[in-house]
């Protein structure tokens, strides 16, 4: 068994090893051919003048080749800033579309050979791991883990080592794309399969890239969640339910969608965590797509409008955060072995307060003026707020540093929720019908309680469930996802999850 586990271990180092080597490999050369092709017509004579001397020549590295076309760019930018003629300057970023179709080294010739070399093998290393490993094939629920003895998970070396490459991962993923063309060329083959179409055109994206790994990443560590916690058919539905969704609506649907002309869209996400789906853009897109572009836009109306209110109603916010959203689907899956590291401190819930609802404030105030703009034609209100700005500093602060890079990268060093307890605008509408109208309640059956802290120690909102099961409260916080976890780590069944038509809050 020991073998079996270090066989597991090494397979899953492995694969992870080759994946982060990819990165590294490649050459690229710049045809005018591929440049002509990717960038408008406006910017071509420009960009093959600017580009000729790197033309036709082979680069080794990706940095090398990056660093040159970037500079051929920021070089005719600075001039024409000099020269004070503004409209010629290029904004567009034309720098992770030239890279891809640039490449020409051992990843982009042989693909699906890296592709299992890498992710494949990695897959195939966690399956195993959380199959075949003892730690779950034992009893099932939850064990003296040494959570806080493990470097992994009492925020030691290891976790600030997963953590590290997470960040980094966010950082290039949001604002440096370019280097992580050798992993998009890796799973450009799975984009292919899904089109069935072959060519420059179906490479894969950045976000398809994110899209695959994020799901594959739920689904891995989705089937460790159902192993651990076989015995409850609550984290077995649930369990189920967020990889349905992530499969499906979120992977899937989404590819298809944009296979078939229609806007790229996920159904099931909602405003204001989606916080462009009232963009100009988006509106365009879907209003120009005709009849099923006009149904997703009522669709993601209704969704906000009756949706939240009514099913949190009748079963909290779980129906959502717990059970159909990605972020929460990720958290509960990759974020689950990090859920005791929630802060449980008074001062970061009254934090989590003023943070998750400005968040909400700020959503609401950039979606007001971005469809004041979008009606009026003006982009400045009030004298002084210009809604492009707004909306591009929230897409920066909230939308990637704060969801991405804090909410996911910070998982091993903050605990799996960072996101929807402080950042979510969505997560505090929902909780704001949850804590003042909503059936939703966790039962306390105190006279049983033995006070071990199970579930303070596993609840991923930080919430402290023993002080309220200590005095027999119900527990109607705002934060409360319904994940559940408090409920099955209990050995004592004293806590319950009910959406009874009693209102029994007390607090
Ligand atoms: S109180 Fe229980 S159900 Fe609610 S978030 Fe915490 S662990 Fe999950
Ligand atoms: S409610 Fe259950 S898990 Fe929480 S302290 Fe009491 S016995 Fe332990």
């Amino acid at each position: 068994m020991h073998l079996l586990r270090n066989l597991e271990l090494g397979l899953f180092l492995t694969g992870f090893a080759v994946f982060v080597f990819t990165l590294t490999l490649g050459q690229f050369r710049l045809t005018e051919s591929a440049l002509t092709g990717l960038v408008k017509p406006e910017h071509r004579a420009v960009l093959l003048d600017r580009t000729a001397p790197m033309r036709d020549k082979l680069y080794d590295n990706q940095i090398a080749f990056i660093g040159a076309f970037q500079g051929a760019i920021d070089g005719y930018n600075e001039e024409m800033r000099t020269q004070s003629q503004w409209d010629a300057v290029i904004y567009d970023n034309y720098t992770f579309a030239v890279t891809q179709a640039a490449s020409v080294g051992a990843v982009a010739s042989h693909p699906w050979l890296w592709f299992w070399l890498s992710i494949g093998l990695a897959t195939l290393g966690g399956l195993l791991y959380v199959l075949i490993n003892p730690k779950y094939r034992g009893p099932a629920g939850i064990r003296n883990e040494h959570l806080y003895e493990h470097p992994a998970t009492n925020r030691g070396w290891v976790a600030w080592l997963v953590g590290s490459f997470l960040i980094g991962f966010y950082i290039l993923l949001y604002f440096f794309p370019e280097y992580l063309t050798n992993w998009t060329l890796l799973v450009s083959p799975i984009r292919q399969l899904i089109s069935g179409k072959q060519g420059t055109e179906t490479l894969a994206s950045q976000w398809f890239l994110y899209g695959f790994l994020y799901t594959v990443v739920i689904l891995v560590m989705g089937i460790r969640m159902l192993v651990r916690h076989r015995h409850s058919p609550y984290q077995q539905w649930r369990t189920a339910s967020v990889m349905f969704f992530q499969v499906s609506f979120a992977f899937l649907i989404p590819e298809i969608l944009a296979l078939l002309n229609q806007p790229y869209q996920d159904l099931k996400n909602i405003w204001p965590l989606d916080y462009d789906f009232f963009f100009d853009y988006e509106l365009n897109a879907k209003i120009e797509a005709g009849t099923f572009g006009v149904f997703m836009l009522v669709w993601g109306i209704i969704l906000t409008v009756v949706g939240v209110p009514v099913l949190t109603y009748f079963f909290g916010k779980r129906w959502y955060c717990s059970w159909v959203c990605g972020c929460g689907g990720l958290a509960e899956t990759l974020g689950d072995p990090y859920r005791q590291l929630s802060d449980k401190r008074l001062e970061a819930w009254k934090f989590e307060r003023w943070m998750v609802h400005s968040v909400l404030v700020f959503a609401v105030v950039m979606t007001a003026l971005v469809l004041y703009t979008y009606f009026t034609g003006q982009s400045t209100v009030l004298g002084v707020l210009d809604s492009y700005s707004v909306r591009s500093a929230y897409g920066f602060y909230i939308g990637s540093l704060f969801s991405g890079v804090i909410g996911t990268g910070f998982y091993p060093i903050m605990g799996n929720r960072v996101w929807c307890r402080f950042g979510c605008p969505l997560a505090a509408y929902l909780g704001l019908v949850q804590r003042f109208k909503s059936r939703f309640r966790i039962t306390t059956n105190g006279g049983q309680c033995i006070s071990c802290g199970n579930c303070s120690a596993y609840c991923e909102m930080g919430i402290d469930v023993r002080w309220y099961a200590q005095r027999q409260q119900d527990i109607v916080r705002s934060s409360c996802v319904g994940c559940g976890i408090c409920s099955a780590v209990c050995p004592r069944g004293v806590l319950n999850l009910e959406t009874g038509r009693v209102d029994t809050r007390n607090i």
